[in-house]
């Protein structure tokens, strides 16, 4: 069997955990299998390096940044081969030049196109375990490029896809998926299965336990993904198409806290307002999520919307810049908000399921100030303050705790 591991920074945080995770390796190694493990950088590495180019400058090159950030993933897979070798293993790391992971042009957020197959296929050939660095890959010009946070996942399921592995298994400090973050709800349960659709949903809300971009290319290619824990032996999550076991309404609730709230008040109720307001906004690349508009009232109306809190500050730049070209009386921006989703394909083909939702907020005392929805999907924006008590109705309402 060919089989794809994929380690986060936490499983190799330091020289106890590389060793436990080279044993792990090892394992599927005596049982006869080629191994492909992709690497996260250890523990914070990441976020130091970051703050190690802000010590620098407060705007540093895009460039410059991936140059930097990608070295931690390559202590990484350079540590565990070691591990390896002390261990009597044969095993050899690569970076993404190396492999030939190519992707494009943009740096910090860029997107895998295609991974060369031919340097990993000579070295599982020659009987090594093959070291991957997660998280970067290579574009044109030849520079280094990064795939956004989290982005090892991506990593290892383009290289599960790319090598027709038979097994990809995501190894994390949590023990799979959750129907909310046991961290905020205390009976929050595993789940034994998740469908693709209804992972995205929950990754895109804020769910970090995986990329969201590694869930869309396990669905486009179809690679079934085991999420699991490093520290433990227990039973991980399966994330794939179709899901038998469990046919719950819910599947599971998401919070996102890096949300903002933007508020143009007294807007002229007239055509081409929205098209001025979201035009500016999208020239200026600020992603707009959850958007309302209140109806006009003596010739006004409002507009307000969330953006991710990272964008607040340009945000507001832009939009008192372009005040009276707007034709807004009032902009009001705030981050004291945070949105909690709810997702299961079960809400398809059950009415209700909004209602029960709201209804859990009620009884909990959570005002909601904006409402969106998909097919699969219900999002709410409430006071950052009530999000623990809100995901704790929420999941009762819905029995999320219970058997099936
Ligand atoms: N090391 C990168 C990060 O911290 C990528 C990853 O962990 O997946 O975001
Ligand atoms: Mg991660």
């Amino acid at each position: 069997m060919l089989i794809v591991k994929k380690f986060g920074g936490s499983s190799v945080a330091n020289a106890d955990r590389v060793r436990h995770v080279a044993g792990l390796i090892a394992e599927d190694v005596e049982k006869g299998h080629r191994v492909i493990a992709v690497l996260s950088a250890q523990g914070d590495t990441t976020d130091e390096l970051i703050a190690k180019a802000h010590e620098i400058s407060a705007n540093p090159s895009k460039r410059e940044l991936d140059m930097l950030i990608s070295t931690g993933e390559q202590q990484s897979v350079a540590l565990m081969s070691m591990a390896l070798h002390e261990m009597g293993y044969k095993a050899i790391s690569l970076n993404a030049f190396q492999v030939g992971m190519h992707t494009t042009r943009v740096y910090g957020n860029s997107r895998l196109k295609r991974i060369d197959s031919e340097r990993i296929n000579v070295e599982l050939d020659r009987g090594n375990v093959v070291l991957v660095t997660g998280f970067q890959g290579v574009n044109r010009y030849e520079d280094y490029t990064t795939l956004g946070r989290g982005g090892s996942d991506t990593t290892a399921v383009a290289i599960a896809a790319a090598m027709h592995a038979d097994r990809c298994q995501i190894f994390t400090d949590v023990e799979g998926v959750y129907t909310a973050d046991p961290r905020i709800v205390k009976n929050a349960r595993k789940l034994k299965e998740i469908s693709y659709d209804e992972m995205l949903e929950l990754a895109s809300q804020g769910a970090k336990v995986l990329h969201n971009r590694s869930v869309e290319m396990a669905k486009r290619y179809n690679v079934v993904l085991e999420v699991l824990s490093s520290m433990t032996r227990a039973e991980g999550t399966l994330v794939k198409e179709e899901t038998q076991v469990e046919r719950l309404l819910i599947t599971g609730i998401a919070v996102d806290k890096n949300v903002a709230r933007v508020s143009l008040i007294g807007l002229a109720d007239v055509p081409g307002r929205a098209f001025r307001v979201f035009d500016l906004l999208s020239r200026n690349n600020i992603n707009v999520d959850i958007i309302l508009q209140s109806i006009g009232r003596e010739g006004t109306k409002d507009i307000s919307f969330t953006i991710s809190r990272d964008d607040m500050e340009a945000t507001r730049t832009l939009l008192e810049a372009n005040k009276e070209q707007l034709g807004a009386q009032e902009i009001q921006l705030s981050d004291q908000f945070a949105k909690i989703s709810i997702v299961g394909a079960g809400m398809i083909s059950n009415p209700g399921v909004a209602s029960k939702m709201f209804e859990a907020l009620y009884n909990a005392g959570v005002n909601i100030h904006m409402i969106s929805t998909s097919e699969i999907k219900i999002s709410v924006l409430i006071a950052q303050r009530n999000v623990e008590l809100a995901m704790e109705a929420i999941h009762d309402r819905f029995n999320m705790a219970g058997s099936i």
